[in-house]
């Protein structure tokens, strides 16, 4: 089983309940979402042009369009240099991908895993996994994406945005709890007043991308 990689390093958790964490970050390729305030704009085409060695993900510096194609026996040896127990899979959008198999097989050696999705797709992994649920205008999340997510982390840069959160919450029927993240895109200031506002009026949470804050990967 290979998937196709983009990024993959440890640094701390800066979105959702995860905030904090010492995490390690699996980038995988691939998102026809197409947000325009996307900050990994970057994962979207898988490009044969831009495959290549793993070495060279495994190395890489800086942000690009190469990705290559990865197994999971490799990432287990390449997890082995990092301390964190937490594994974020993020994208693009991971679940492109069946990622049942690779989350079974990080929980049976010890990692604690969490899938970043919009939800336009089944999300196929193991049932111990985090689902962070961010829907996006363009494309709505499946019901069953709301209905398996365990956050739900809602983007937001207007106050007609709001409209789009009532929307997806006001259709949820079951009774899980689910943890209700306003996010400020790109730490617009007003947006992030927005958040403040409504987080406190509806006792949602608020989650600021403190890796952006702080100026971290
Ligand atoms: S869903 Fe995520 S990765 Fe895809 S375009 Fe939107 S922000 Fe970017």
């Amino acid at each position: 089983m290979r998937y196709p990689i983009n990024e993959i390093f440890q640094t701390i958790q800066g979105e959702g309940y995860y905030t904090g964490t010492p995490s390690i970050f699996i980038r995988l390729q691939g998102c026809p979402v197409h947000c325009n305030w996307c900050d990994t704009k970057y994962t979207w085409i898988c490009d044969d042009k831009d495959n290549v060695s793993s070495k060279e993900i495994i190395n890489k510096k800086q942000v690009s369009k190469q990705w290559s194609f990865i197994t999971i026996e490799e990432i287990l040896v390449i997890l082995k240099k990092w301390t964190a127990k937490h594994i974020v899979i993020s994208g693009g959008e991971p679940c492109l991908y069946n990622l049942l198999y690779i989350t079974k097989i990080l929980e049976t050696k010890g990692y604690q895993c969490q899938i970043e999705t919009s939800g336009i797709k089944n999300i196929i992994c193991s049932s111990n996994t985090w689902i962070t649920l961010s829907p996006k205008k363009n494309m709505k999340p499946l019901n069953e994406s709301i209905i398996r997510s365990n956050e739900i982390k809602f983007p937001i840069l207007k106050q007609e945005d709001l409209l789009y959160v009532y929307d997806i919450l006001s259709n949820i029927k079951d009774t899980k709890k689910r943890i209700i993240y306003l996010q400020p895109i790109s730490q617009n200031k007003k947006a992030l007043n927005i958040c403040i506002d409504i987080c406190i009026k509806q006792n949602w949470k608020l989650s600021v991308q403190l890796h952006k804050y702080i100026k971290i990967q």
